[in-house]
């Protein structure tokens, strides 16, 4: 299911700079952006570091390691955030499943 790598990190670094999706598509100032590239690299390293050469033998293999113990979004609907408390929600992005947490996370106006 390699198509589902991208939703995993896109999910779990937009959970971590606090910000949806959506908002990316909009307008993301630069700092923001900048904090969201950074968790990006960060959830990246820490999947590398929880025992694969590359993130795609992880997400094979993946229900031994990081998948398991480390999602802080993905995945978790309807659970805890691990942060506020609210419930995570699921939900449909540009195609695609994503999770974020409704209290962390909060849509954008339009
Ligand atoms: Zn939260």
């Amino acid at each position: 299911m390699p198509t589902g790598i991208g939703n995993i990190y896109a999910d779990e670094a937009l959970w971590r700079a606090r910000n949806h999706g959506e908002r990316i598509a909009a307008k993301l100032t630069r700092p923001a952006l900048r904090v969201l590239l950074s968790e990006v690299q960060t959830v990246m390293s820490e999947a590398l570091r929880a025992g694969g050469t590359s993130f795609d033998a992880l997400y094979v293999n993946g229900q031994s390691g990081y998948f398991e113990r480390s999602l802080d979004a993905y995945g978790r609907e309807d659970e805890s955030c691990r942060r506020c408390g609210a419930p995570i929600r699921r939900e449909k992005f540009m195609n695609r499943l994503s999770y974020s947490c409704l209290r962390c996370q909060p849509r954008p106006r339009r």
